[in-house]
């Protein structure tokens, strides 16, 4: 768990260095996958995994391999697709489903100026904040102890200005401010 308390700005240098997060040169397999090169010699892409999820946010991505897509549906955690894998390439030896949450891009509506919480709308665990702004448009803020990473908060965002990254858990606040410059990310 995280202790830190204050709000830390995100900025672009630090993702560019990778100190938070780590952009996907792959894509964003199911929860409780094992590492990319292993997951790829186990899967034998038998689609059992998309064929059990019951918020159908598992598709066939390339090569045949499953991966995640959050403008389908939010991950709940029910173990289906897991206990589905037949080969181990979803394994409960991975201690967490994954470790991810959302990266906000400048294309943010608040962050233009217009006011919108959509994202804190969808969010069951509560951890988007729009702290108030005297005079000013609140902006979310990401609390990353909150977060269990299922996504639920990238469709709903009218501007697809969310997506989800993988975060390091050793090096990251526990709340990211978005009002500094981000680096896009894509799923
Ligand atoms: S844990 Fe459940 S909801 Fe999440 S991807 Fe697997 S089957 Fe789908
Ligand atoms: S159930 Fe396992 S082996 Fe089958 S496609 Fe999904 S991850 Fe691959
Ligand atoms: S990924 Fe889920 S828990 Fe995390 S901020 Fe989005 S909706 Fe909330």
């Amino acid at each position: 768990m995280w202790r830190w308390a204050l709000a830390t700005p995100l900025r672009r240098r630090d993702l560019l260095r990778g100190s938070l997060q780590t952009h996907h040169p792959t894509p964003q397999r199911p929860p409780w996958a094992v590492e990319e090169p292993l997951f790829l010699r186990l899967c034998d892409r038998c689609d059992r995994c998309l064929e059990v999820c019951p918020s159908r946010l598992l598709v066939r991505g390339e090569g045949g391999y499953p991966q995640v897509d959050y403008q389908q549906g939010a991950c709940d955690f029910c173990d289906k697709c897991r206990q589905a894998c037949r080969p181990g390439a979803l394994s409960m030896t991975q201690t967490q489903p994954w470790q991810r949450s959302p990266h906000i891009a400048q294309t943010c509506l608040p962050l233009r100026g217009v006011a919108c919480q959509s994202c804190r709308d969808a969010c069951e665990p509560m951890a988007i904040r729009f702290p108030p702004v005297l005079g000013g448009i609140a902006r979310p803020q990401v609390e990353r102890d909150r977060c269990n990473g299922c996504g639920a908060c990238v469709a709903p965002c009218p501007v697809a200005a969310l997506s989800m990254i993988t975060t390091r858990s050793d090096a990251q606040p526990s709340v990211t401010s978005l009002t500094d410059e981000v680096a896009p990310c894509t799923l």
